[in-house]
């Protein structure tokens, strides 16, 4: 297939990477997922925008407008013939010899972009089950809120959830639920969303900020505020958001069931007004 190398769409075959890469040695680069539904982008403005703010966040100039990046992942979609599936986009700040601080601006090094595609089915069996989910301490840096390349404690407590037969690790740092390994984690309680604060603890989803706005719209509380394990395991309902995943019910926390141990009622409204927004957003 084809992919996105700095400002061009190759073939994937003719393009290497180099060991002395940043983003390889360092983890220092960032990246996006964006979804695609029916050969359409889902909130692909969105993504971008956080890809830049991420790059601010680490002193890292794109190099190129966000609109240039659109319009080479839309083209790269159509190319690849997407149906179903996502884009990956990631960022390093290049290629130089080995050592801890930035190339010199003199190097000529510059910060270099990647993007392929996959075809991913929507996991509607699980939305429509739900899913099972572990607590784990969160022992992940304090910026968060910045969608960096550096994943090994994401990586390790998706590990740790997959051997206990679960879909996703829910982390606490000392106890206080901050978000999932790859998601947003939500519980609902007398009628309230409630979810951690858009702080450096998290990163603030795309998903996130969608169901954000469809709460208002739709006269359904959507708190931000810190909750605890505790409250977690005692909630009427549970669910995280991704943009894999979009509403996932969570049926059962360290093997407790969570209120009746299926998807709750207002877990099912959100789906239900997501697939909408979906529909809406990406109709021909
Ligand atoms: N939190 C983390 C740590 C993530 O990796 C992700 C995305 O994969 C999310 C939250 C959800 O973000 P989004 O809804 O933008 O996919």
């Amino acid at each position: 297939g084809k992919i996105i190398f700095g400002d061009q769409i190759l073939d994937r075959s003719v393009v290497h990477i180099d060991l002395e890469d940043r983003g390889y040695q360092f983890g220092d680069g960032v990246y996006e997922v964006i979804r695609v539904y029916g050969g359409k982008l889902f909130t692909a403005k969105e993504h971008i925008e956080r890809l830049f703010q991420s790059a601010k966040k680490i002193k890292m100039d794109i190099s190129m407008t966000p609109e240039r990046i659109e319009d080479l992942v839309a083209e790269l979609v159509k190319e690849n013939g997407v149906g179903f599936g996502s884009v990956y986009m990631q960022v390093t700040r290049g290629t130089a010899p080995r050592t801890h601080m930035f190339p010199k601006p003199d190097s000529q090094t510059t910060a270099v972009l990647t993007a392929y595609t996959n075809e991913v089915p929507r996991p509607e069996r699980q939305l429509e089950s739900g899913v099972d989910a572990i607590t784990a301490e969160d022992i992940r840096w304090l910026r968060c809120d910045i969608k960096s390349l550096n994943l090994l404690p994401n990586v390790l407590a998706k590990q740790e959830a997959t051997e206990a037969g679960c879909f996703e690790a829910i982390l606490h740092r000392s106890g206080i639920v901050t978000e999932g390994s790859s998601s947003n984690a939500y519980l609902v309680r007398n009628g309230e969303v409630i979810t951690h604060p858009a702080d450096n603890f998290i990163l603030n989803g795309i998903t996130r900020q969608v169901l954000a706005k469809l709460c208002q719209e739709n006269g359904i509380p959507f708190v931000e505020k810190a909750f605890g394990v505790v409250d977690l395991l005692q909630a009427d309902e549970v669910f995280i958001t991704s943009t894999t995943s979009e509403v996932m019910p969570i049926v059962k926390v360290d093997d407790k069931p969570i209120g009746a141990g299926k998807p709750g009622g207002v877990t099912r409204k959100l789906q239900t007004l997501f697939e909408a927004k979906i529909n809406e957003e990406t109709k021909v």
